[in-house]
């Protein structure tokens, strides 16, 4: 009369199906998260992404003490202390949510078989992650979308469930071996970013609350607004599942009005990422449609993007931004990672790497496929446009507020003057910033010959 529920990248109570589906099927749950050594040991476990899970990992346990239950914690093998639990409660079933990459695919065949063995059996449920599973929308012919549109419009005709409440009380078995919650510093070495968010489902469902009632309204005009800061911060609690996807379509439709559809879109984008990655697990780190690109090799230019020194205040400022907050806006993504691949003509995944190393909210699907999509070997339909880092400033900070405010060095220069500082007067350049490392037409060019 036990079953297991193993949460992953759902860190909730609320509309969680893999939580719902162990409640059903037996009379005690073993609500169970497993520090998994392998995820570790691929990298995986930065100190802003760590930091952020440790809080989600404590609201969880919270809010299952509050249902006469707690979090049960164990390290190691994500399989072998699955089974370990399995074995010591007599579990019959386990639950997991479907994932999408190539770890998640290898941990549900090793999980079912190391499982069947023993005569219990794996429960994989759909749309946990995602609003709409990977692979449940395809074109004729094929396995998944490569082009956005055409998903999206299928995307939108489906009707996802009905959000599901958090269930009254969790039954825990008593005599179930568990360590505390993992504190952030025994997750990853490192400090995390002085800014970051913290991490949670109550946490989460606040920030989605304060966003329906003062955000949303105002997305569709101003989410590319770099300085205004104005698109929901809601993507760390959607990477670690500490809100349902399902739940934030399903409020933001209900509450409607005028940001609803734009905002909606966005997380289609999410779905979309994701199905792509579940059918090529290899998009992760190859291009996904062939290039031939040789990116160049130049490790100082890559050490200036990365640290903010390339003498593009805007993309400076994001960069900063990132070593910061751990986050990035979406339009300061876009634009810094055009700059590295084709105006630097440097290789995505190293690029992809170095945000991976950073973002609380960085995940392969979204990730590695947003980075193909700006170098132009993923999804883009226009694989060869080039953003200018100065038109992309003029358009998307027009006062230069965002660069003021990331670039101390700029800080004195007012208005939109702050995106040239080497168009200053010999007295008024700040002696600390460097001149732009790259001409901008050159880049270009060299991008276009090389794609030619
Ligand atoms: P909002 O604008 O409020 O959007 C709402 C939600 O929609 C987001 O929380 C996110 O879950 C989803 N979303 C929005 N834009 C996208 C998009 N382009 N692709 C997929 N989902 C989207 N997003 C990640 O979650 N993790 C990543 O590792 C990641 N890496 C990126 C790398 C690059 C190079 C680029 C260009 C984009 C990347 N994105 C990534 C997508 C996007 O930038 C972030 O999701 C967004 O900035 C998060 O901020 P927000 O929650 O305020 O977004």
């Amino acid at each position: 009369d036990v079953s297991i529920a193993l949460f992953t990248a759902d860190l909730r109570l609320r509309d969680n199906p893999v939580l719902r589906g162990a409640l059903r099927s037996a009379r005690r749950v073993v609500p169970l998260f497993v520090v998994d050594r392998g995820i570790a040991a691929r990298g995986f476990a930065v100190p802003n992404r760590a930091a952020f899970l440790a809080d989600a990992l404590a609201e969880l346990d919270e809010a299952l003490r509050k249902r006469g239950g707690r979090l049960v914690v164990r390290h190691g093998d994500v399989v072998d202390e699955t089974a370990a639990v399995a074995a010591e409660t007599g579990a019959g079933e386990v639950h997991l949510a479907a994932g999408v990459s190539a770890y998640a695919d290898r941990r549900e065949r090793r999980l079912r078989a190391a499982l069947e063995q023993d005569g219990r059996a794996l429960t994989v449920h759909d749309a946990v992650l995602t609003v709409v599973p990977p692979g449940a929308l395809t074109p004729a012919g094929k396995d998944h979308f490569a082009v956005f549109t055409p998903y999206f419009r299928r995307w939108e005709g489906e009707s996802p469930r009905r959000p599901g409440p958090a269930p009254r009380e969790v039954p825990v078995p008593e005599d179930v071996r568990s360590e505390p919650p993992p504190e952030a510093a025994a997750l990853a070495s490192g400090e995390p970013s002085p800014g970051l968010p913290r991490g949670g489902e109550a946490t989460g469902q606040r920030r989605l609350a304060a966003w329906l009632r003062t955000g949303l309204e105002g997305y569709a005009r101003d989410s590319d607004d770099l300085a205004g800061d104005s698109t929901s911060r809601l993507s760390p609690y959607l990477h670690f599942g500490c809100l349902s996807p399902t739940e934030v379509v399903h409020r933001a439709r209900e509450r409607g009005g005028a940001g609803t559809d734009a905002f909606v879109r966005q997380l289609a984008w999410r779905d979309f990422h994701h199905q792509v990655l579940a059918a090529r697990p290899a998009a992760g780190h190859r291009d996904y449609r062939g290039h031939d690109d040789r990116w160049r090799k130049d490790r100082a230019a890559f050490d200036a993007w990365r640290e903010g020194r390339t003498g593009y205040p805007v993309v400076d400022a994001a960069m900063r931004q990132l070593l910061h907050e751990g986050w990035m806006h979406n339009r300061a993504r876009l634009l810094v990672a055009s700059f590295l691949t084709k105006t630097l003509y440097l290789d995505w995944r190293a690029g992809a790497r170095h945000f991976l190393a950073l973002l609380v909210d960085g995940d392969m699907a979204n990730n590695q496929l947003n980075w193909q999509w700006a170098a132009g070997t993923g999804t883009d339909t226009r694989p060869n446009r080039v953003l200018n880092p100065l038109s992309q400033a003029r358009r998307f900070d027009p006062r230069g507020d965002y660069v003021r405010r990331w670039v101390p060095e700029l800080a004195d220069i007012p208005g939109r003057a702050v995106h040239r500082p080497w168009r200053l007067p010999e007295g008024q350049r700040p002696a600390d910033y460097p001149p732009p490392m790259v001409d901008l037409t050159a880049g270009a060019e060299r991008f276009r010959d090389a794609r030619a």
